[in-house]
């Protein structure tokens, strides 16, 4: 008898396992997610500090009433593989090691040392949904890794990569983790130097793509519960950039959504810190070898809360001093009767 009334229960459990797995599938994102659901990163490569220098109105709109600093730190070497390799690691480059060269040569593959961001959010979320789109391919071939299930695309310019971009969200796909890299930018520096027309056209020309890619994702509704992020690896001198001038070591860094203060963030906020953000945002706990933090100030109450506080029970002295005005303009209205009878 015990024997099997014991199986009747282990048989009802079995049913409400089976029962609660099928719903944890069916749900949109993985019910354990933090407070956002969404995070997209947009890496402009080579644009170090120059939004500032420019005419952004898109950035502006964007980031005026979230958080940015155009000078961010970037890693002590302004090159390329060193800086990407930081922020989607959040480890330095002495401890990664990429380089332009090993980035392009060895193809990274899932379980190995110092891994990307992406390979936290797969673990932590077996069914999210992960894309990287990059104008220089290395960081899809070299730096993100195979095996994890990211949509890798690839393009060869800025204004194809933005056009997939948008038609990726206009195609209804809601991606949990988003990397972009836009190359332009460095190559309007490498060709013509970094404080050419040519540079600030290009900065100028990537505002819009910025725009572009925004707009799609808020269009999609994906900013109720999104974060957006631009950083930039590194800026650029009239040689370029490898160097450590105060132009090659300064990399914006701007993030938007909607528990986000309106501040400007602290010198001390690196480019790297976007690793930590993006962590931090979707609930997954930092790795203990992530030397990378979020910025001090960057997060706080959720902005919609903060406007209902208006409409909150006043206190007793406001209450009073409402009453008081209310009387006064009374008065005021009586005697302007009365003097115009
Ligand atoms: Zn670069």
């Amino acid at each position: 008898m015990l024997k099997k009334s014991l199986s009747v229960v282990l048989s009802v459990l079995m049913m409400l396992g089976a029962m609660s797995c099928a719903f944890a599938a069916e749900g949109d994102a993985p019910s354990s997610f933090g407070y956002y659901k969404h995070v997209f990163i947009i890496g402009v490569d080579g644009a170090g500090a120059a939004f500032d220098k420019v005419e952004s109105p898109n950035f502006d709109r964007i980031f005026g009433s979230n958080a940015y600093r155009h000078n961010a730190v970037t890693e002590d070497i302004t090159v390329s593989a060193q800086n990407w390799g930081s922020i989607l690691t959040g480890v330095t480059y002495d401890t990664h090691g990429f380089t332009n060269d090993s980035t392009g040569k060895n193809k990274r593959q899932a379980g190995c040392e110092n891994p990307s961001i992406f390979y936290y959010a797969r673990q932590k979320f077996p069914d999210a949904k992960l894309v990287s789109f990059n104008n220089w391919s290395n960081i899809n071939h070299g730096i993100i890794e195979y095996g994890l299930g990211v949509n890798k695309i690839n393009r060869k310019s800025d204004p194809l990569l933005t056009q997939s971009i948008v038609r990726y969200f206009e195609s209804g796909n809601k991606p949990d983790l988003m990397f972009v890299q836009l190359d332009s930018v460095d190559h309007a520096a490498h060709s013509h130097g970094g404080f050419s027309d040519e540079y600030y056209d290009a900065v100028k020309k990537m505002d819009g793509y910025l725009g572009q890619i925004y707009d799609a994702i808020a269009g999609a509704g994906l900013m109720d519960d999104g974060l957006f992020i631009l950083v930039a690896d590194h800026g650029e001198t009239t040689n370029g950039h490898g160097g450590n001038t105060p132009e090659e070591m300064a990399a914006v860094l701007a993030v938007a959504g909607k528990t986000v203060n309106q501040t400007i963030l602290p010198e001390t906020a690196h480019n790297r810190d976007v690793s930590a953000i993006a962590l931090y945002a979707l609930g997954i706990e930092q790795p203990e070898q992530m030397v990378s933090s979020v910025p001090e100030g960057l997060f706080g109450a959720e902005k919609d809360k903060v406007a209902d506080l208006g409409s909150e029970e006043l206190p007793v002295a406001d209450k009073l001093g409402n009453f008081l005005l209310k009387m006064l303009d009374a008065f005021v209205s009586l005697f302007d009767w009365i003097a115009s009878v």
